[in-house]
């Protein structure tokens, strides 16, 4: 007991530590550890002079699938599009939700033109799955991409992420279903 007593409340530290950087329905790395790893990443990049690149993902329409499906099937497609991203990135980056129906991935040691091709594999990947509605029922669905790369567009966290949400922005705006780079 006690040795036991100490490593239980290791343990718990533990777990609350994951629990704290973690989107529990996706699995996903959430929106604070997204910005812990950037601000990490870029000061790694700014040291050795290396490139790094973020995208970012929304699911074009994605209210048309509650309306249509309801809630719950929302939930789990949004748990889908989270295995996809996961399948389609590297081992070193670094997949996270960034909230609701959007999802931004850090790519280390990325220039713009690499992120392209994993944004629009991701992309291919997504319009091409058979989603699952209920039993029998399947849909499609598509979505939109914005890639910012450092130093190229932006230095600093803020403006990188300004420059990602603008492409996206600008991704929605010209039809949805693309990638757009800053
Ligand atoms: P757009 O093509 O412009 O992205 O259209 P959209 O309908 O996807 O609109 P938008 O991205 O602005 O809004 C996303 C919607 O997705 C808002 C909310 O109803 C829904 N949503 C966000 N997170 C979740 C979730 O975890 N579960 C479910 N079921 N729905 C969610
Ligand atoms: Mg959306």
């Amino acid at each position: 007991n006690q040795i036991g007593y100490p490593l239980y409340r290791l343990q718990i530290q533990e777990g609350l530590q994951i629990q704290a950087y973690n989107d529990p329905m996706t699995g996903l790395f959430n929106f604070r550890a997204f910005k812990e790893n950037l601000e990490e990443e870029l000061k790694r990049s700014h040291r050795y002079s290396h490139k790094l690149s973020i995208v970012i993902f929304d699911i074009d329409g994605f209210k048309l699938v509650n309306d249509g499906y309801g809630h719950p099937v929302g939930n789990r497609i949004v748990a889908e599009v989270a295995a996809i991203l996961r399948q389609n990135v590297r081992e070193t980056d670094l997949p996270a939700r960034y909230g609701g129906d959007e999802f931004v991935v850090i790519c280390p040691e990325t220039d713009s033109q690499s992120a392209m091709v994993l944004a629009e594999r991701v992309r291919k990947e997504i319009a091409g799955f058979q989603f699952h509605a209920a039993k029998n029922e399947t849909f499609k669905l598509t979505c939109s991409a914005g890639i910012a790369a450092y130093p190229e567009h932006a230095e600093r966290e803020e403006t990188l992420m300004e420059a990602a949400d603008a492409a996206l922005y600008t991704a929605k705006r010209l039809g949805r279903n693309r990638s757009i780079c800053a």
